[in-house]
């Protein structure tokens, strides 16, 4: 006898071990923000209620990793825990050459600078900030080059992350003697968290190789997407997620990694490779910044932990749960008429700044508004990605960017459906008042990334 499936999808796990909250007023939180002059990135932690900045090194790491922990050899080369690490990494992407780095940004600037430099080109379906970051500190230009849907907050498709096939075509027809590469984003956080379909990673391949250019895998959401593909691809539904990695991985010749992301680490990465000159390029690059290549730039410990939250993350029982929370929260938004990217991401609900907040102009970051608003009213640290993240340019000029967006990052495995519920009441009483909300200017901003340290003040 088959019994019907339970509606409720519930956290798969038990609380082992807690951390306090540290409730706040509303007059104190506009205190503190006034003081980190409206950059959210700039308040004290114990400041925050719900802390929805990102999703990178902020989860709950497990029982069994905290034991792996344990295991770690800190001998300076050759530790047992980098080729656990190593062979761990290589179940799922079995690149010739695993090279540890401390986050994933070390393993964009180690491979942009082998590979980058003035005059060339770097497409992607979207480059993230660090990863764009990357490429232009170089001197090289960095091309989003995602399909259309994947640029309306609106547009339904079920793979919002794909490249748009035919403009990679045509800027390879064009100018593919200054691209040393294509980069793919899966699933694509600057977009959304929009996944990327195993067709589409089939097709940029294809075009790939036929020009002869290798594709890398900015991998951080890897287990999201595959489950994006086994949920949502014709055909894949009944595959095992580690299968379909493994298959995404094949298509490509070489990966960067936060392990911060996915694998379930509060610090890492990693850049594999295939290419044997480059790799022995990449590792002397390593060597000068971030540490000898059996550990770059971590301990072992930390190796030993990552190595062990691979294998936690392509559970199916726990992405089923990752993906249904994230939709639960983008759901209950929607339902109050905060416009959220459609269909949800799978770490993070974007909402609409733009949609939502028409009197605040680009430029003045209505997605800053809306955040810090959140802040104010509730306690909840989320992210502008918008224009203060993206409207500066190489070039020095300023203009809007694509979309105007607020990130609610969800950590891993660290707050509960009643933390949700709260987010989405603080979210209830925003809408209330959001006519009546400032746009901002930006007072001071650093050259590059400038959304982490700038300074804003309300206008008016
Ligand atoms: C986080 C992230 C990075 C950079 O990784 P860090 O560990 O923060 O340096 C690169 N690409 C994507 C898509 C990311 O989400």
């Amino acid at each position: 006898m088959t019994e019907a499936p339970f509606r409720t999808v519930f956290e798969p796990f038990r609380i082992h071990s807690v951390e306090p909250l540290r409730m706040t007023s509303a007059t104190y939180r506009r205190e503190k923000v006034r003081e980190a002059a409206y950059n959210l990135f700039q308040l004290h932690a114990l400041d925050v209620i719900i802390d929805l900045l990102t999703d990178s090194g902020t989860g709950a790491m497990s029982r069994d990793q905290w034991a792996a922990i344990q295991h770690g050899d800190e001998s300076y080369a050759g530790s047992p825990s980098f080729f656990i690490f190593r062979d761990a990494v290589r179940e799922l992407f079995p690149f010739a050459h695993v090279i540890p780095t401390h986050q994933g940004r070390a393993a964009e600037r180690i491979l942009f600078q082998a590979i980058g430099g003035p005059g060339k080109i770097i497409p992607s379906n979207t480059h993230f900030d660090t990863t764009r970051a990357n490429v232009e500190f170089t001197g090289a230009e960095a091309i989003d080059l995602v399909i259309a849907e994947g640029r309306d907050p609106a547009a339904l498709h079920p793979f919002k992350g794909n490249m748009d096939l035919g403009r990679l075509e045509s800027l390879l027809a064009e100018r593919g003697s200054d691209v040393p590469c294509i980069m793919m984003t899966v699933t694509n956080n600057s977009g959304g968290g929009q996944p990327v379909s195993l067709e589409n990673l089939h097709g940029v391949s294809d075009i790939a190789h036929r020009h002869g250019k290798p594709l890398y895998l900015d991998a951080c959401r890897f287990a999201e997407n595959a489950w994006f593909i086994r949920e949502r691809e014709a055909g894949q539904g009944e595959r095992e997620v580690p299968d379909i990695v493994r298959e995404m991985s094949a298509l490509a010749d070489g990966m960067t990694m936060s392990a911060k992301k996915d694998p379930m680490g509060n610090i890492g990465g990693w850049l594999a490779l295939d290419d044997d000159d480059l790799a022995r390029t990449c590792r002397n690059l390593l060597i000068l910044t971030e540490g000898f290549p059996t550990y770059g730039g971590l301990a072992g410990r930390d190796l030993e932990a990552l190595a062990q939250g691979l294998k936690e993350v392509v559970s199916h029982d726990f992405l089923r749960y990752r993906i249904r929370s994230t939709a639960y929260v983008a759901d209950a938004l929607e339902r109050l008429g905060m416009s959220c990217i459609k269909p949800a991401g799978g770490h993070a609900v974007y909402i609409d700044a733009k949609a939502l907040l028409p009197h605040i102009p680009p430029l003045q970051f209505p997605g800053q508004a809306l955040a810090v608003a959140l802040y104010e009213h509730g306690g909840i640290r989320s992210c502008e990605i918008g224009s203060a993240m993206f409207g500066r340019h190489p070039d020095g000029t300023e203009s809007p960017a694509e979309m105007e967006l607020v990130r609610l990052a969800i950590p891993r495995r660290t707050y509960t459906q009643s933390h949700m519920d709260y987010v989405v009441e603080v979210a209830e009483r925003v809408m209330a008042v959001k006519d009546d909300l400032p746009g901002y200017r930006m007072v001071q901003e650093p050259a590059q990334l400038r959304h982490f340290t700038a300074t804003f003040e309300p206008i008016g």
